[in-house]
Order: structure tokens, then sequence, then C-alpha cells
């Protein structure tokens, strides 16, 4: 592991918070153009990283490209001072300034490494900070690439340390950031937190999930089928906000089952650049073996497979055929906690109330999906305990929002990412209030703050 050289980093923060905003989202809205010019280049080196298909890799690309765009385009006028309401109208001339925390740091898991490492420091570095970055050890092609272009649109190369090696770097960037974005599992984010908390810093937390997509009495079949596909496969299943619970109201169950198990049949499964290829391998032989565990574990309680539950050693070692399963117990190890990989389950319920109290009985809150018409999804999406919610989609819609907050509730995180919330976390901000005319310490009688009160609350709103 190299050490982190705090000195220089510093340094050179302090001449990027020098540069003035629109010259920082000039420099970001580079990256747009640059990334999707030197996809092919990118989705190479994500797919040797990761096995991942091609499609899954440009997903990779168009996220850089968005959030560059977003963040160049926002951030000037999120981060300008604002005048607030002063405490005595006319008198008080009250100012926030929105400044750099310093030394923002950045762990990253291993499923996106060109989203999680590059897009994560974008809004950062709009912000005026400097980034100490840990990717994870099998992202790391992928993260020397990606610096690479940040250094060709311009972004200082002092401004940015990078630290490989496993949790002992990972702990060694949580010991010198000023705010620390994690990315990863809940479990190793407890432990992160056991850093930050008696730091006293900031941490935001993208965790796991055991994400539920609920498929309603009056839901269009044929597209909740299709969308499914994608919701549970995408990126092998090694998605955060991938779907790995499918509750089906009664009524569809069947229709929709069968229509699901013919689509997966179609499956086009493999290795390599191909654009038809809807499905790619996983990171590792061992993380196969975790995911093959949990469906031998479901399948010893009784679990019905109906589709996969096997590796396809003849396409390499890290495939997995898609696995849909039925009428798993509660005791199955899968039932609730995350796979991250291409299995999932159904489970059929009588009411849309059901659906909602058994997606709801989750120590995550993640994503979720629903499928329904408009009235019935708006209905089920408002009463599910989850940060994020895609309605006739499995979580692009959402994701893709990116002027919204996207972040976990109960265990699947803290704080989050994207929008407003998502730059200005990186900032602290400067209250200066200038007072004129009347002193607001002194002077005036208790009589005569109470009728200015009194007025108060009519007039200020
Ligand atoms: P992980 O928690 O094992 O590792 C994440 C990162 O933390 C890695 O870089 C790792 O080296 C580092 N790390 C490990 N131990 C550490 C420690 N003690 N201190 C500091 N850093 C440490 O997670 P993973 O298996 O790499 O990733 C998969 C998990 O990430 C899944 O749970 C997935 O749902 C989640 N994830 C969440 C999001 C999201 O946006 N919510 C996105 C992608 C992945």
């Amino acid at each position: 592991m190299s050490t982190p050289d705090i000195p220089r980093l510093l340094s050179a923060q302090a001449r990027w918070a020098q540069v003035p905003l629109k010259e920082r989202a000039a420099i970001l809205l580079r990256l747009h153009d640059l990334v999707l010019d030197r996809q092919d280049e990118l989705m190479d080196a994500i797919q040797a990283d990761t096995h991942k298909n091609r499609r899954s890799a440009f997903e990779e690309v168009m996220d850089v490209a968005i959030t560059a765009r977003y963040y160049a385009h926002r951030g000037p006028t999120l981060l300008r001072p604002r005048r607030a309401r002063g405490a005595l109208p006319l008198l008080t001339r009250t100012e926030v300034t929105r400044e750099p925390l310093g030394i923002i740091g950045i762990i990253s898991p291993w499923n996106y490494p060109l989203t999680l490492t590059l897009s994560e420091m974008l809004p950062a570095l709009m912000a005026g900070n400097a980034i100490l970055l840990k990717p994870d050890e099998l992202g790391m092609r992928t993260a020397r690439l990606g610096i690479a272009l940040l250094s060709e649109i311009g972004i200082p190369r002092d401004l940015i340390q990078v630290l490989e090696g496993g949790a002992e770097a990972g702990t060694a960037v949580a010991n010198n950031a000023s705010f620390l974005m994690f990315t990863g599992s809940t479990r190793t984010a407890r432990k992160v937190a056991a850093t930050t908390g008696p730091r006293l810093i900031g941490l935001a937390a993208e965790l796991g999930g055991k994400n539920p997509m609920i498929i309603a009495e009056d839901a269009d079949i044929e597209l909740a089928a299709h969308q499914a596909i994608n919701a549970c496969f995408s990126n092998s299943g090694q998605l955060c906000v991938s779907i790995e619970r499918i509750l089906l109201h009664r009524s569809i169950a069947t229709e929709f089952t069968e229509r699901f198990l013919a689509l997966i049949k179609n499956m086009n499964i493999g290795p390599g650049p191909g654009w038809d290829i809807d499905m790619g391998g996983l990171i590792t032989p061992a993380h196969l073996q975790h995911v093959d565990a949990f469906v031998r574990d479901a399948r010893e309680q009784g679990a019905e497979i109906l589709c996969g539950g096997h590796a396809l050693p003849e396409l390499g070692d890290t495939f997995y055929a898609p696995t849909v399963l039925r009428n798993v117990p509660e005791s199955a190890k899968l039932y609730r906690n995350e796979v991250f990989g291409p299995v999932v389950y159904l489970e059929t319920v009588a009411s849309h109330a059901e659906a909602i109290a058994r997606a709801n009985d989750s120590d995550f809150g993640l994503n979720a999906s629903v499928f329904g018409s408009r009235a019935t999804a708006w209905s089920i999406a408002k009463q599910l305990e989850s940060g994020s919610v895609n309605i006739n989609e499995g979580y692009a819609a959402t994701w893709g929002s990116i002027d919204a907050p996207h972040g976990g509730w109960k265990d699947s995180g803290l704080g989050g990412r994207h929008g407003a919330s998502g730059l200005l976390h990186y900032t602290r901000p400067r209250t200066i209030a200038h007072q004129r005319g009347l002193t607001l310490g002194d002077g005036l009688p208790a009589s005569t703050m109470t009728t200015l009160l009194k007025l108060g609350k009519h007039v200020l709103r």
C-alpha cells in the first residue's frame, strides 16, 4: 500500500479551490465528450477487470458522461454564495458561502469500477476538493485509465492520490479524509464508521440491498417480464440496485412466471465484447462459489428451482446460469440476504397490501420496482420503505434521474449521491451576517421584541 502524502494533497487542493467555479465546470464538461469518444478503450478495460457484458460496461460510460454534464451545468449555481433571510429584515444582510471540505476519501467496490471511482470524484472536484481514492483491487485497470482521463481534461495531477490495496488502504483513507464516500457492503460500512465517527467527519455510505419488484394485478405483464430480465440480470446481478425478489399478485403469477422463464431461455450468455450478449460472467470464481452456496442452501431447504441453479463451465470459470427460485422458505439464507448474482426468487401474494408488507419486511431499503397501472403503482410506491422506487422499470429510471438524490434507507445506507445534496455534502457552509442599524444583543426591550415577533409570524414566511 502506498502512503498518502497529505501535505501535497492539501496544497494542491488550496490551489484548486482558487480556480473559478465556471472554469472548474468547463474542465468537468470536457470529460463528457472524452469518455464518449474513448468508450471502446474504457469498455475493454471494464470488461477485462470484471467479465461483465458490453452493455453493462457501456452503462458505466454513460453514467460518467451524465454525471459530468450534470455537475458541470448545475455546480456553479449550487455552489455560488446565496443570500439568506436575515435576523432583522433590511437590517441584517446574511450570506451563505459553500467552502470545500478539503480531502474527500472515496472507497469503491469492484462491481462498477469506472462509475464508482470516476463519477464519484466529479461532484467532490467540482466543489473544490482534493481526492484520496481507494478503488477495489479488482478494478485497478479501469480506475487507472479513468484517472488518466482526468489528467487529460486538465485536473491537476497532484489533486488526486490513489491508495492501492485492501482493508488497510481503506482504513488509511478513512483516517486522513475530511469526508468519506463509501460504497460497498453494510458489514464494511460499520467498520469504516467506527473510524469516521470518533474523527467527527461526515460519512456517506451506499450499501447493499434485497431489492423487491412488485407486479400488481393490473400490470402490463409483457413489459414487466422484459424489464425483469434487465432488473435481475444486468451486470450478472452484481448491482446494488438489482432485483432479487419478485412479489407477484396471485391473479397474474402464472402468466408472469411463464413469460419470464421463456425470456430467460432466450438469453445470450457468454464472454467477449459482442453487443448481442445479454449477460457476462461474475467477477471471480470465488464469487461464483459464494452465489452457488446461496442457491444450494435454498435448494436443500426445499426451494424449487425453476431455471438455472448451476455454473456454466463451458463458457468460462465465472459464468453462472440465470436462476429463478420459487417456494423459498424464510429460513433459507438468500431469503433475506443479498446474493449479488443472477439469482431471483418469486413469491405469490394475495393482495397489494401483502406485497407491500413483504417488500418492507427487510433490514434493507435501497431500491424497489413496481409494475401496475398508474394509480396502483404510485399508491404502492409511496408505501415502500426504500430510497428509490422505479415504476414500470427496474432501477435505471431512478439511477438516471441524476437531479434527484439516490441513497438507501435502513441498512442500505447513509446519505447518498446525486442531486444537489450529492454535491453540497462535499462542502461546509459559512454563514456571514452583517448587522446594520439596530443591534440584536442589547437595547431592545422585551416588549418591543414581543411585538416584532408577533408581527414576524405574519410577515416572515
Ligand atoms: P466490500 O464492503 O467488501 O468492499 C468495498 C470496498 O471497501 C473495497 O474497496 C474494499 O477493499 C474496501 N474495504 C474492505 N474492508 C475495509 C475496511 N475494513 N476499511 C476500509 N475499507 C475496506 O464490498 P464489495 O464486496 O466490494 O462490494 C459489494 C457490495 O457493495 C454489495 O453489498 C453491493 O450491494 C454494494 N454496492 C452498493 C452500491 C450502492 O450504490 N448502494 C453500489 C455498488 C455496490
